[in-house]
């Protein structure tokens, strides 16, 4: 923890900070693998998954201000509350109090990352906001420090301060870094109407298993983690997998269509995005993408078709 901020009339006069605004991008993430083990007596299931960030992000502009208030555009704008309980708030709170500095800010929100559409745009929010404050109030916390007061906001928001492709264990918050050749790898981002809730998914997930109707558990990431040192999309497209897949085609059956349009049009691979309904398809090339993107928006099996590219940074500045 670093010292208290010391409050001051004068702005010029104040220790640390910015005077400006600060603006902080966050990326989407997809689960390369997500295995979802059993449930913990904490609620939670144990999970080994390989997250990895993708080219859709979320901006947040923080700037000062006497209170905390937060405001919004794009996807979800009316639909999600700007109280409370809105993870941008709570990381805003959760920050203040870690470094002892008043949670005063004026927050803006630009959201590209669809609600509830399991690439964790929520998490990423709260990341976002934990970077641009440290930034705004001076409070000068190491990447490690955000990590450990982002585990307390959610699962997937200390992979969201880190980026990259990494490996998360634990409830997915343990996150270490996977150490891959420098290659980007070209993504379709099938949008779905909706969301699909979190919880609701994992709910179904182990309503299937109990009734001995979900596929086998995908195991060990070893293979993907092979995958990722090489330089094919068709090596990494073999090794892809998402325990929740069932349990989201369930709960969404028309997303098989989408699965299916996918590889028709000639994608690698097709998962489902974590608890879905984003479909993630791999693609061969950045050309590749594009042109499975404007197929998959012709046959109408998604909302919107978006070409992504992965790795990239995790929340930042500028
Ligand atoms: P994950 O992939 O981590 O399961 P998701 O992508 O399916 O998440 P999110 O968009 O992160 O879903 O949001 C899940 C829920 O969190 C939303 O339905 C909403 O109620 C709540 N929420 C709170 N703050 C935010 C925010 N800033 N952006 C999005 N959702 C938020």
């Amino acid at each position: 923890m670093t010292e208290a901020w010391e409050p001051d009339d004068d702005d010029d006069q104040r220790p640390r900070g910015a005077s400006g605004p600060v603006r902080v991008r966050v990326p989407a993430k997809v689960n390369l693998h997500l295995g979802v083990g059993p449930l913990r007596r904490d609620g939670y299931h144990e999970l080994n998954t390989v997250y990895h960030a993708i080219s859709i992000h979320d901006e947040l502009t923080a700037r000062r201000g006497d209170t905390l208030a937060l405001t919004m555009e794009g996807e979800g704008a009316g639909a999600l509350a700007l109280d409370d309980t809105n993870l941008v708030i709570r990381a805003a709170h959760a920050l203040a109090a870690y470094a002892g500095v008043p949670a005063h800010a004026r927050l803006h929100l630009r959201k590209q990352i669809p609600l509830a559409g399991g690439l964790a745009g929520g998490s990423a929010d709260a990341a976002a906001t934990l970077v641009a404050c440290d930034a705004l109030w001076g409070t000068g916390l190491s990447r490690d420090e955000l990590a450990g007061i982002a585990a307390g906001l959610g699962s997937d928001v200390p992979f969201l301060i880190h980026g990259g492709t990494a490996l998360g264990t634990g409830r997915g918050e343990a996150v270490s870094p996977v150490l891959a050749r420098p290659t980007s790898w070209y993504w379709v981002v099938a949008l779905a109407d909706g969301g699909l809730s979190t919880p609701a998914a994992y709910a179904e997930l182990d309503r299937l298993r109990a009734a001995g109707a979900a596929g086998p558990p995908l195991g060990s990431t070893d293979a993907l983690l092979a995958a990722l040192r090489q330089r094919d999309p068709r090596v990494l497209a073999a090794t892809l997998g998402n325990d929740l897949q069932d349990a989201a085609l369930a709960m969404r059956p028309s997303l098989a269509a989408t699965l299916k349009a996918g590889e028709a049009a000639g994608a690698l691979a097709g998962i489902v995005s974590g608890s879905g309904p984003t479909c993630v398809f791999l693609a061969a090339d950045a050309a590749d993408a594009e042109r499975i993107a404007a197929e998959l928006d012709a046959a109408g099996v998604c909302r919107e078709a978006r070409v992504a590219h992965g790795p990239v940074a995790g929340a930042r500045i500028g």
